[in-house]
């Protein structure tokens, strides 16, 4: 780090537990945020100001009036624009030194698996099942930590699968497909604002504490946020032997 970056970061520096070595781990750092919504608006400008090299940002929505109410990522100016784009854009003016790869269309397949291959942790801010079931079969195929929010009317929740390791629950354990789980989005329900902030910035530091390995991640719990009463709750998660993506007899 140049002169510069060590006056930019001095306060992660500082940090016993980060210092320069952690701060380098950042800078190192390449991370896939999917979603530049309400939770990936938070997440990446986190990532961003704290020094995390390289943000790759998905999404394949254009910024909505609708989204301003929440999507911190994104300005009045910038409605009718692709969000990787605005997204872009905001998270420079926040921190020039962050290389951000705007994919401005929904991953999947191959070009999925090659992103989640590259990347040292990855985000899910997404708003759908499909997406996020996509994104937890790729984290176990490259055994990739990852790390899931969902906000909805006055609730949160936050999980961290920690894919590396044999014995972590992924998130097929907890909502398997074909459960015809009835889908809630955002775009049609409310979001009360903040809930999405509170949960994108955990997200955040997550991903934060994994790239540099301290402190005891959320992973084998998940942290449910009831806003209305600002009431948190934490269940310890466990690994279903049958998942058909993380278990014994999955291929
Ligand atoms: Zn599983």
């Amino acid at each position: 780090m140049n002169d510069d970056q060590l006056l930019r970061y001095s306060r992660h520096i500082l940090l016993p537990e980060i210092g320069v070595e952690g701060q380098q781990a950042f800078v190192d750092a390449r991370v896939l945020v999917v979603g530049a919504g309400g939770l990936g608006s938070p997440a990446a400008m986190y990532l961003a100001a704290a020094g995390v090299g390289t943000l790759v940002l998905v999404d394949d929505d254009d910024v909505d009036l609708t989204n301003l109410q929440r999507q911190i990522l994104h300005t009045a100016e910038a409605v009718g624009q692709p969000k990787v784009l605005s997204g872009q854009a905001t998270l420079r003016r926040l921190n020039p030194e962050v290389q951000v790869v705007p994919l401005a269309r929904r991953l999947s397949g191959e070009a999925l698996l090659e992103e989640v291959a590259a990347a040292d942790v990855v985000l899910d801010c997404s708003d759908n099942f499909e997406t996020r079931h996509a994104i937890n079969r790729a984290c176990h195929i490259h055994r990739k930590p990852l790390v899931s929010g969902a906000a909805i009317r006055f609730d949160g929740q936050l999980y961290v699968f920690d894919l590396r390791g044999d014995e972590s629950p992924c998130y097929h354990c907890l909502f398997p497909e074909g459960e015809d789980v009835e889908q809630v989005r955002c775009a049609v329900m409310g979001v009360f604002a903040p809930i999405t902030g509170i949960i994108g910035a955990a997200q955040a530091a997550e991903a934060l504490k994994l790239l540099a390995g301290i402190g005891t991640s959320l992973a084998g719990r998940v942290l449910l946020l009831d806003g209305l009463n600002m009431e948190w709750r934490g269940i310890g998660l466990s690994k279903d032997p049958a998942c058909a993506v993380c278990g014994q007899s999955a291929g």
